[in-house]
């Protein structure tokens, strides 16, 4: 599908990616920005074609009524995302998981549901799921993060199959660190937000199902096959230097 004329609905616009995507859609040329956020009033106000919409993810009546509101979407990208970062062995990493899957994994399951209709109706269009190289390499200081990122990319793969018949392109993204305010305690490169997009979009218009947005995530992908041999002892030998460091 073509970005230009299109009509968009970012879920978590108000800021970091979410914000770049609003950007991006607007620069390509899309007829109309749905911005969805917790709070709309948060949302940049300034280009006519962006409308404010309420929506925390998590609700699926929220859902129902955005859906009901942006009825001409044809691209949908589930951005909003939390990330705790807990261990799966801190006192609060119970809470943390069920947060960060509150978001990352049934808010992605809330909106899908809430737009398939919606994009079926409008000649299939693109749903956009943002994902993680986290979905496929886990350690302990993002463990419950990773976890329901791994969630969500499979939660992608089932929508992709099932929305196929209807015409509705499944776009699973994943990225290393990104610079936004998730990734702000991080010290290592980060991707911009506007490259990620920039890459997304031209994914979305190329009929890509899989957009790999850094290298990090491309290496990752490529090591599945021997993830444990090839990934895990560099992680392993991480998490032990920063045990010592802190003892
Ligand atoms: P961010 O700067 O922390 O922004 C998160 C966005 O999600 C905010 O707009 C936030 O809204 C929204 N959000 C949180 N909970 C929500 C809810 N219940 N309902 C609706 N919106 C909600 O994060 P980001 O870096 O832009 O992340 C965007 C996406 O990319 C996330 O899915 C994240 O997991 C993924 N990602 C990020 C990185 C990275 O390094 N930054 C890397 C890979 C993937 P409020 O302002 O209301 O909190």
């Amino acid at each position: 599908m073509q970005i230009e004329g299109s009509v968009a609905l970012v879920t978590g616009a108000n800021r970091g990616i979410g914000a770049a995507y609003v950007e991006g859609l607007l620069a390509a040329g899309a007829a109309k920005v749905y911005a969805a956020a917790r709070d709309p009033r948060t949302v940049a106000a300034g280009d006519p074609r962006v409308v404010a919409l309420q929506l925390d993810v998590t609700d699926p009546d929220q859902a129902a009524a955005a859906a009901r509101t942006a009825a001409d979407a044809t691209l949908v990208i589930s951005n909003a995302g939390v990330g705790r970062g807990a261990t799966p062995l801190d006192d609060d990493a119970i809470a943390a998981a069920r947060d960060e899957l509150e978001v990352n994994y049934f808010g992605v399951l809330n909106v899908a549901r809430a737009f398939a209709p919606v994009l079926a109706g409008n000649g299939g269009g693109a749903l956009v799921n943002m994902h993680s190289a986290l979905s496929w390499i886990h350690f302990p200081a993002v463990g419950t993060y990773a976890a329901s990122k791994a969630a969500a990319w499979a939660a992608t793969n089932a929508l992709r199959v099932q929305l196929r018949g209807q015409g509705t392109l499944v776009v699973g993204v994943h990225v290393g660190y990104v610079d936004t305010d998730m990734a702000a305690g991080v010290e290592a490169p980060k991707s911009a937000p506007a490259d990620v997009v920039a890459q997304v979009l031209a994914g979305v218009e190329a009929g890509a199902e899989e957009v790999l947005a850094d290298e990090v995530s491309r290496q990752v992908k490529a090591a599945l096959p021997h993830d444990l041999a090839a990934l895990y002892p560099d992680v392993q030998a991480r998490y032990d230097a920063a045990v010592a460091a802190a003892a």
